[in-house]
């Protein structure tokens, strides 16, 4: 299967292109495969560390990351975060909690074995659900060259009631479960499972709409546990799209939206900086489809077209990194519905003051192995990965995915 999927997909492509008069379909190279097999990963172990002083730190709660804690003084606690496995990307999730007998204050040392960075602004908790920015005096970030400081200093101050701290303001799937109840409270919602993860939870795609599936949508997020700010555009997104209004009444009347908020539930809840439970990047196995997550997902929407005969026409992935960016395929090429990505953002971005997006088509016209990729070349779906910034401001990535919506609501009547 391994030699058969590239060729039989490449095949496809040649079928889809060459059906379609107005595709610019040209030099297609060979398809730059990653090795996607699943590969071993290490657990963290799930335990309360019994500091000095009775001060305790846990990660015994969904989507913690801790992995050692020590106390360097009566001031000090120096706690250690490292990744599921290696190589990773540089992002460098933690999630934890504190309390303590009675009231103290003191400082933690955040380190990574050099195995990473501190890269996420600590946000706090009282309660483990709503998460604030910890304050700017009680955080110390050392400058250092590049900018990438391998350790960093946040003042706490414990008490008998828990704290927790974490890289961004969500930890654990129960918000993602909490927001697809409310939205299955509505009569055109209607969740389908469509597999399990290694770690058997269920993967579980929302249709939303009241259409014949002629015209489909795509929408998914969470492929990497600690981008955060993309879940966030990505459920503005959604959220928009459920609205009642007549426009969003009779989008939906005309196109059936389909969605996955979690692409990575066992990721997300281990606490993985950017892997499955099978140790890999899920963004590079949308051609080998080696793990279940790509698997059944890649399998529901070929289920979907071929049971309908109908056509994916606009497919969005939520991610996060340093800075807001749109990447899209390259302008050159058309799918369902051309001209639909580069319109949506510039019409969705006119609408916010001083903004001016920054979009990146993809250079050359080639499959590659992410979910983006996937979507444009086997479906034809506009497609783009929709990136919003670690730290962008909540009210505009609410904005964001508000106004996309919108405007794709507009464009696709
Ligand atoms: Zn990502």
């Amino acid at each position: 299967m391994k030699i058969l999927h590239p060729i039989l997909s490449l095949f496809l492509l040649v079928l889809i292109f060459s059906c379609k008069s107005t595709a610019k379909w040209e030099g297609q190279g060979p398809i730059q495969i990653v090795p996607t097999e699943s590969k071993p990963i290490d657990l963290q172990e799930k335990k309360t560390f019994d500091l000095e002083n009775r001060v305790y730190f846990s990660n015994q709660f969904e989507g913690a990351r801790l992995h050692d804690a020590k106390r360097i003084n009566d001031s000090l606690i120096s706690i250690t975060i490292l990744p599921e496995n290696e190589p990773i990307n540089p992002s460098p999730w933690y999630a934890f909690k504190i309390w303590s007998a009675s009231p103290q204050t003191f400082w933690v040392k955040f380190t990574y074995s050099d195995k990473g960075f501190h890269r996420y602004y600590p946000k706090i908790s009282q309660d483990g659900y709503a998460y604030s920015n910890a304050d700017s005096a009680d955080f110390v970030l050392p400058t250092v060259a590049e900018g990438r400081p391998t350790e960093a200093f946040l003042k706490v101050s414990s008490s008998p009631d828990t704290l927790w701290v974490a890289a961004q303001d969500l930890v654990g799937t129960q918000h993602v479960t909490d927001w697809k109840a409310e939205l299955l409270k509505l009569d055109f919602v209607e969740k389908i499972e469509i597999g399990q993860s290694t770690n058997g939870r269920t993967l579980e795609v929302l249709k939303i709409g009241t259409a014949d599936d002629q015209k489909m949508l795509m929408a998914i997020s969470m492929q990497h546990p600690p981008e955060v700010p993309g879940y966030l555009a990505m459920k503005a997104f959604v959220e928009t799209i459920c609205e009642d209004s007549p426009e969003a009444r009779k989008f939906r009347s005309k196109f059936n939206l389909y969605v996955m908020p979690q692409m990575n539930p066992d990721g997300v809840s281990n606490g993985h900086w950017r892997h499955n439970v099978g140790g890999i990047d899920l963004n590079r196995d949308w051609v080998n489809f080696n793990q279940p997550e790509t698997k059944a997902l890649s399998a529901f929407m070929e289920k979907k077209v071929a049971d309908s005969g109908g056509k994916f026409v606009f497919a969005a992935d939520f991610h996060a990194t340093w800075e807001d960016i749109f990447y899209t395929i390259n302008e050159d090429l058309e799918g369902n519905f051309p001209g639909l990505i580069p319109k949506l953002i510039k019409r969705s971005s006119k609408r916010i003051p001083g903004y001016d997006p920054n979009i990146r088509p993809t250079e050359t016209n080639e499959r590659s192995v992410t979910s983006n990729s996937y979507f444009f070349f086997v479906h034809g779906a506009e497609s783009m990965t929709f990136e919003v910034g670690d730290n962008t401001p909540r009210e505009l990535i609410r904005k964001k995915g508000e106004l996309t919506a919108r405007e794709l609501m507009r464009l696709l009547k």
